[in-house]
C-alpha cells in the first residue's frame, strides 16, 4: 500500500516507553505494507528525565543488525530520536561522535528542564495561557536544527499533545502566537537540509492534522519547503503507518511531497 514509504519513527523495547520487540515491528510494517522503518529510540540527555539512562547502544545496534539481515523483503535502517536540550549540546555531540547512525531525529521533550507533559499541566493548571509560556519551546527546536546534529527536526508543535484543549490547538493558532519562532525554525531546516518530519501521532490522541498542523506545513512550503517525511512515532506495533493514506493525500493536495530520508 505505502511500498514508496518509510516510516521513520519507530520506538522499540530500546526505549524506555515502548515494549515492542522488533519481531512485531516487522509484522506491522508487512501488514500496513510500508517499505520499512528506522528505529528511533529514545536517547535522554538529562539525568532528570525519566529516560534517562536507559538507552542501551550496542544492544540497539546488535538487535537491528541481526533483524535486518533477517527481513530482506523490508527495508529497516538504524536511528535515534534524541532530547534535545540546549545545555547538553556537549553531551550530545559527543554522543553523536562516537555512535553510527542512518537518522537522527532531534526533538523538543522539555521546557527548561522541565519534562513538557509536566510542564503543560502544570502551567494549564496555574492558569497560564500555552499563548504565553512555549517561546522558551520554540527557540529549543531552532536551537536543535541550529547544532547541525541532526538529520530531522521532529513534532515541530508536540505541546498541543498534552493541553487540555486539545483540538484546538491547529497550525494555525501555533502561527498566531508563535509565528516568528516558527518560521524561524522552518527556514533554519531549509537552511541546514534538515528534513521536517511530519509526524502522524497526533491522530492517534484525537487531532486531525499532523505534528505540525497543516497551517504550518502551508508555511513551510511558501517559504521554499517542497519535500518532507513522514513518521508514525509508533510506540506499539499497531502504531506503525498510522494514517498515512489521508496524510500523503493531503500532503500532495497542499503540494507537499513526501521523501525518504534514508536510502
Ligand atoms: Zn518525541
Ligand atoms: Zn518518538
Amino acid at each position: 500500500m505505502y511500498e514508496a514509504f518509510f516510516d521513520h519513527h519507530v520506538h522499540s523495547r530500546f526505549s524506555w516507553d515502548s515494549d515492542s520487540s522488533l519481531e512485531e515491528l516487522v509484522a506491522a510494517s508487512r501488514r500496513v505494507g510500508v517499505g520499512g522503518f528506522v528505529l528511533t529510540d529514545h536517547v535522554e540527555f538529562d539525568p532528570l528525565d525519566p529516560g534517562f539512562g536507559e538507552y542501551d547502544y550496542d544492544s540497539a545496534r546488535a538487535a537491528w543488525d541481526e533483524i535486518q539481515s533477517l527481513t530482506p523483503d523490508l527495508k529497516i535502517r538504524f536511528g535515534a530520536e534524541l532530547s534535545h536540550q540546549q545545555r547538553r549540546l556537549p553531551e550530545i555531540r559527543e554522543f553523536l561522535h562516537a555512535r553510527r547512525y542512518h537518522w537522527v531525529i532531534g526533538a523538543v521533550h522539555h521546557v527548561g528542564r522541565e519534562e513538557i507533559s509536566n510542564y503543560v499541566a502544570r502551567v494549564e493548571g496555574e492558569g497560564i495561557p500555552l499563548e504565553e509560556c512555549l517561546g522558551g519551546y520554540f527557540k529549543a527546536c531552532l536551537q536543535g536544527v541550529e547544532s547541525n546534529l541532526y538529520d530531522c527536526l521532529g513534532h515541530l508543535d508536540f505541546p498541543k499533545r498534552y493541553s487540555r484543549r486539545g483540538p484546538d490547538l491547529t497550525g494555525e493558532f501555533w502561527l498566531r502566537h508563535y509565528g516568528k519562532e516558527i518560521r524561524s525554525a522552518l527556514s533554519a531546516c531549509l537552511d541546514f537540509g534538515v528534513f521536517l518530519e511530519v509526524n502522524t501521532g497526533s491522530y492517534r490522541v484525537g487531532f486531525n492534522e499532523p505534528y505540525p498542523g497543516w497551517a504550518i506545513l502551508d508555511l513551510y512550503h511558501r517559504l521554499g519547503g517542497s519535500e518532507v517525511v513522514l513518521s508514525s512515532d509508533a510506540h506499539r506495533p499497531e502504531d506503525v503507518g498510522t494514517a498515512y493514506g489521508a496524510v500523503i493525500r493531503e500532503l500532495v493536495r497542499r503540494g507537499l511531497s513526501v521523501r525518504n530520508g534514508v536510502a
